[in-house]
């Protein structure tokens, strides 16, 4: 493996790119041979005002909706109309238990036992709860280290937990960052900074996979470096969930969170995923907000005061949750259960590189791809800067109904998803690409 990677980085190419070809022609072949091109079905595809497919690269930002979510919805919005309050017991799927209908699929996806895995709250609020248990400063040890291109959300929150302590937000952050005239992170500068640092450092918060270059990092490796420090390390995985196979119990992950609404198309703002490993489960040193959630369901509705902690990641929470957006999120997971992250991903891993080889043919050489090359370390996004591109190009492709995300100052990021993207999509994507760079 170690070889392999070397080799990528030598030649700045992905050695498995030789087996596509150019034209429609192999696209619709690889459509054709495709196994999860039928699942394009299940989704809607947004559409331009004269009724054609827009090819939507931007489910990184907001995964498309699946068919089915409308069913599952409306099957709770009846049995409310129904049954009132006794819906909580009387539900087609009692609401009482809902979340526990997610769990096994949610950590499926993510690669964790259910005890380790809650669907509840939002991400950012999640990242809070978790910084409430494991980020425990100590007056000489409490700094954060994050990547330099972090999400802001996750900025903000580390910033405004430092505040909390007492600590200053600046002196607080210790960035993660690329070398000189690099966009990628390489882990001896990790290892470096935690060998002059690591004694200041009391959390390492990483983005799994980084919203910005796409970039998948090694979880585990990360994680065994931040414990050797005594480091608590923790996750962000919104741009990983349901595009990698994040492996989070292996990983030996403090604890992770994830959003619902990019890969795992659960609909804008839906509930967010939390993991906390299994070390933890039975933990009651931990610091923790909790609320008649994170209580004993045998005795919850005793409405006792005697607090009983729920055991594992359902003891994190807090409120009684909203089933409708939990509803949205079980027609998405079902999804997923049938095809499975394998299949998934081995499709996603094919699809990428037809477009990072299409790239790649450009003969415009003011397109670069910032993403790893090595399909082992990012998942279905490429990040494509295009040297002196203005907003202009990203308007100019949306005109063309090609669907992508701009990140100023250059960076157009493309998320074929494995799901609902086709070969086609793909190949439609970069000729309408070309013909706006030749327009100039
Ligand atoms: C999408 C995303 C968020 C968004 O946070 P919300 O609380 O869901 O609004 C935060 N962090 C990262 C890394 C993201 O990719």
């Amino acid at each position: 493996m170690k070889k392999i990677h070397v080799l990528l980085l030598e030649t700045g190419k992905n050695s498995n790119l030789d087996s596509y070809k150019l034209g429609l022609d192999f696209a619709l072949e690889l459509d054709k041979k495709d196994a999860l091109a039928p699942y394009r079905q299940q989704f809607y595809i947004p559409r331009d005002s004269s009724g054609n497919d827009l090819i939507y690269m931007t489910g990184n930002s907001l995964g498309l909706q699946p068919k089915s979510t409308k069913e599952y919805i409306d099957k709770e919005l009846e049995d409310w109309a129904h049954l009132g309050v006794e819906g909580h017991f009387k539900a087609k799927n009692p609401w009482l238990h809902y979340h526990e209908y997610l769990t096994k699929k949610m950590a499926d996806v993510v690669g964790a036992k259910p005890i380790e895995v809650i669907v509840m709250n939002t991400l950012t609020v999640n990242l809070h709860l978790m910084m409430v248990s494991f980020y425990k400063p100590s007056k000489t040890k409490y700094k954060i280290l994050i990547e330099s291109d972090t999400f802001p959300s996750d900025r903000f929150a580390v910033e405004s937990q430092l505040r909390h302590h007492g600590f200053d937000d600046k002196d607080g952050v210790i960035l993660w960052k690329p070398r000189k005239g690099e966009t990628l992170l390489h882990y001896e500068d990790l290892e470096k900074t935690l060998k002059n640092q690591g004694n200041e450092i009391a959390l390492i918060l990483i983005g799994a996979v980084n919203y910005y270059t796409g970039q998948y990092f090694d979880l585990k490796r990360i994680t065994e470096l931040g414990h050797q420090y005594g480091c608590a390390v923790g996750f962000d995985c919104a741009h990983g969930a349901g595009n990698v196979k994040l492996d989070l119990h292996n990983s030996g992950a403090d604890f992770a969170v994830w959003c619902s609404y990019k890969y795992l198309n659960s609909g804008p703002g839906s509930l967010a995923g939390c993991f906390i490993h299994e070390r933890h489960a039975y933990r009651k040193d931990l610091n923790r907000f909790t609320g008649w959630w994170s209580h004993n369901k045998a005795t919850r509705f005793n409405m006792r005061n005697e607090f009983d902690q729920l055991p594992g990641a359902e003891g994190w929470q807090l409120s009684n949750p909203p089933i409708l957006s939990m509803a949205a999120i079980k027609a998405s997971l079902d999804i997923f259960d049938q095809v499975g992250m394998d299949a998934l991903v081995e499709k996603s891993n094919k699809l990428t590189g037809y477009l990072e080889f299409l790239l790649d043919s450009l003969e415009e050489s003011i397109v670069k791809i910032i993403s790893p090359r090595n399909t082992n370390e990012r998942g279905c996004q490429l990040s494509i800067q295009v040297i002196n591109a203005d907003k202009k190009l990203h308007h100019k492709l949306t005109k063309a109904g090609v669907i992508t995300d701009w990140r100023e100052p250059d960076v157009i990021r493309c998320a074929p998803v494995p799901l609902y993207n086709s070969f086609e999509d793909v190949y439609n994507l970069v000729e309408r690409f070309k013909g706006i760079l030749h327009e100039g």
